[in-house]
């Protein structure tokens, strides 16, 4: 899982590499926020960064936008490049200095006297697999068909702990331990693992990843460095730095067709990955909505995008009409089911900018 692929959470990622730079790992870390925010994606990608032989770290510009090399904009300060040899094996969920510690059950099948995470690994990969990263605990007790059987993380997973820490590593710096769902181990796996927390094994990093401390004991708590992960906003201003002078520069493109000037920016934008794209398609339709507002109201709407540029904020609201934005939407979103549906987003964009051409002078 490369730092690009976690949604929406540039702010804590760009200080977590800053801190992986620097050199300051701590040994025990919490990672502590909802599955869906991407805590379990959080940590992984953490650990591969961590691992990368070829961290990118990229270009910022006078205006502190940051760009890929080939000049595509992007909110991360640096990420891991995702085809070393030690990220081929994150993204393929197959490294051997990487294990995964979870809640699991006792299972009919397989007569288990010491049940632990070991016995269900190849599900917990199809799981990770399935669901990005993001899957939720509810979503692993189907996957592991437990009815009404309560998973835990127990004494046998805390000693297996133990013994991958101090094993010898293969082929990383550190020995990686993730404990998921942290929350859901029992007392006796706590105090075993409070134990090594306390006398670390050499080049060590666990990342326990929970929900809430509530149901952590407090001794834990304090031998972690805590990361809070925040809630995942579900809204496109975040993404104004970005997306604003990708805008601003379309849109005027769109006044005066130049064929040479746009396909320069529908390059740029084929470049930028479909999740980016899908948010820019959605950053536009905001973005005209509030411009609409501000036009049917008169210019008394007070606008909550600012689009970075005096002169564009100033006028080109008065461009969106009722009728032009209908037309406008249907194209945007057209758009974005294409990308969805895996479209060439070159020849998707291409098509979309012809459309709100014509649109854009039909006041
Ligand atoms: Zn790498």
């Amino acid at each position: 899982m490369q730092f690009k692929n976690i949604k929406n959470q540039h702010v804590l990622i760009n200080h977590l590499t800053e801190i992986i730079d620097a050199g300051r790992i701590s040994h025990a870390q919490l990672f502590l926020g909802e599955t869906q925010s991407g805590s379990l994606a959080m940590a992984i990608a953490y650990m591969q960064y961590l691992c990368c032989t070829n961290r990118q770290h990229y270009h910022e510009d006078a205006d502190h936008h940051y760009h890929t090399p080939d000049g595509s904009p992007t909110l991360l300060r640096a990420d891991s490049c995702g085809t070393c040899p030690s990220c081929a094996k994150f993204e393929a969920l197959m490294h051997s200095d990487l294990h995964f510690v979870f809640p699991n059950i006792t299972s009919a099948s397989r007569q288990n006297e010491k049940p632990s995470s070991e016995d269900f690994q190849a599900e917990f990969m199809e799981f990770l697999r399935k669901y990005g990263q993001y899957g939720t605990l509810n979503q692993w007790y189907e996957e592991l068909s437990v009815e009404n059987k309560q998973g835990m993380i127990r004494e046998q997973d805390a000693a297996n702990i133990v013994k991958y820490i101090s094993m010898t590593t293969y082929e990383a710096p550190y020995k990686m331990v993730v404990v998921w769902c942290a929350e859901k181990m029992n007392i006796s796996a706590a105090n075993e693992l409070l134990k090594t927390l306390e006398e670390p094994i050499g080049k060590t990093l666990i990342i326990l990843v929970a929900e809430s401390t509530e149901r952590l004991l407090s001794t834990i708590i304090s031998r972690t460095q805590e990361v809070s992960i925040p809630p995942l906003q579900n809204n496109t201003y975040s993404h104004n730095e970005v997306y604003a002078p990708l805008f601003v520069a379309w849109m005027r493109m769109l006044f005066k067709l130049n064929m040479a000037r746009l396909s320069e920016w529908v390059d740029q934008v084929a470049k930028m990955g479909r999740e980016p794209q899908k948010e820019f398609l959605l950053y536009c339709m905001e973005s005209l909505r509030e411009c609409l507002l501000r036009n049917v109201t008169q210019n008394t709407y007070k606008p909550l995008i600012d689009f970075g540029d005096d002169k564009f904020n100033q006028s080109f609201y008065a461009v969106i009409t009722p009728r032009n934005i209908s037309l406008m939407n249907e194209a945007l979103n057209h758009t974005l089911m294409a990308i969805e549906r895996n479209a060439s987003p070159a020849l998707a964009f291409m098509a979309l900018s012809f459309k709100m051409s014509s649109y854009i002078s039909k006041k």
